[in-house]
């Protein structure tokens, strides 16, 4: 059977190695007669897969003992409405930066719990870059920047410099790169694209900013409940974790975070190439600077090639390379498990796919 070269935004490409161990040990799970879906989440089994997925999500991101590592459910957008429900007080200020819709839904969540500010905004130019001239509002309560722009194509290369509580929603670079974790108050990932399958989202917080949680919340939107039970509160996506955990054990692997990095730099410096030398008919969407190395967008001379390119694509095995319905064009996305190969054949696919047209 031959794999898709697959370029999905998110749920996206898993490493061949992860799913084959997850394949070989579906059917009995370390000797327990079952599936690691049907342990409990009280077992002793489930209960080292989850410990586990912790220990090597700290040690590949370097996580100081100052912040907690939670694994919740509801996706990224929970984290929109979790967030300020958490820590936007009264008299205090949401500040956000708005680099394209995920962060746009992010602020429109915070507004229903309290007052919100505009800190930067490249939308008037189409998001085509990472704005840095960041104005924050009287009492701001945090900073909220979405370290890589999944729709526009754009990435923080540098990180502001705020004297706030900077929150990121890193839900497709996480683990992509290396980064600092102690200048961060709290970062939130969905895992679909970096990490794992859907149904798992993880939180690292500061520990300081627990205490901010009202005992008024639900329950289960307090991070308190999963910082105090370790994420067993009520049950949580057993399969997800564990999932998570082989990717984790895979990005060791391959050499950790760093050589990932490195690999990750290669892929989208090969991409953007093949874009900037194909004399005007690929237009990258985002300003040079501001590149991803997750999600590179792009646009074709007109919709019609673009409809033919999608469709030649598809063909060839080139999977998942329409852009969102919001920016159009194409996107081709290279998280951590779309491998060299993989964006080879996409640039050589681009390259004659041009040719053929002049
Ligand atoms: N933020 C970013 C940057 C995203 O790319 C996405 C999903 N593509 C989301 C938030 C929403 O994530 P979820 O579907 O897990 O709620």
């Amino acid at each position: 059977m031959k794999r898709a070269y697959n370029f999905n935004a998110g749920p996206s490409a898993l490493p061949l190695a992860v799913l084959e161990r997850a394949q070989k040990q579906l059917l009995n799970f370390q000797q327990t007669g079952m599936s690691v879906m049907e342990l409990s989440h009280r077992s002793k089994e489930y209960d080292a897969v989850h410990e586990r997925a912790e220990m090597l999500l700290r040690k590949l991101m370097n996580i100081p003992d100052t912040h907690d590592v939670l694994f919740l459910q509801g996706g990224a957008s929970l984290q929109f409405s979790m967030v300020p429900m958490n820590l936007l007080k009264e008299g205090e200020v949401g500040n956000y930066v708005l680099t394209d819709s995920w962060s746009d839904k992010a602020m429109k969540e915070a507004k229903k719990v309290g007052a919100t500010h505009v800190a930067a905004s490249s939308k008037e130019e189409k998001y085509t870059y990472i704005p840095t001239n960041i104005e924050l509002s009287e009492r701001p309560a945090y900073l909220h920047i979405t370290s890589n722009n999944t729709i526009a194509g754009t990435q923080w290369h540098e990180f502001p410099n705020v004297s706030v509580d900077l929150i990121a929603d890193m839900s497709s670079d996480i683990l992509s790169r290396h980064i600092d974790v102690s200048r961060f108050a709290l970062i939130y990932a969905g895992a679909q694209k970096n990490l794992g399958p859907s149904g798992v989202t993880v939180v690292i917080i500061r520990k300081d900013l627990l205490a901010k949680g009202d005992d008024r919340l639900p329950t289960m939107l307090n991070y308190r409940t999963y910082s105090e039970s370790r994420s067993l509160y009520n049950t949580p996506p057993t399969f997800a974790i564990y999932m998570l955990s082989l990717v984790l054990e895979w990005v060791e692997e391959q050499g950790g975070v760093q050589v990932i990095e490195k690999k990750n730099a290669e892929k989208a410096a090969l991409l953007y190439r093949c874009i900037d030398e194909s004399e005007g008919f690929y237009k990258g969407h985002a300003k040079k600077e501001s590149r991803s190395h997750m999600n590179v967008t792009f646009t074709l001379p007109n919709e019609e090639l673009t409809k033919k390119f999608l469709a030649e694509a598809k063909e060839k095995g080139l999977i998942g390379l329409a852009g969102h319905r919001s920016v159009g064009g194409c996107r081709a996305s290279i998280y951590n498990a779309v491998d060299m190969e993989a964006c080879e054949a996409l640039v050589q696919f681009m390259e004659t796919f041009r040719k053929n047209i002049f």
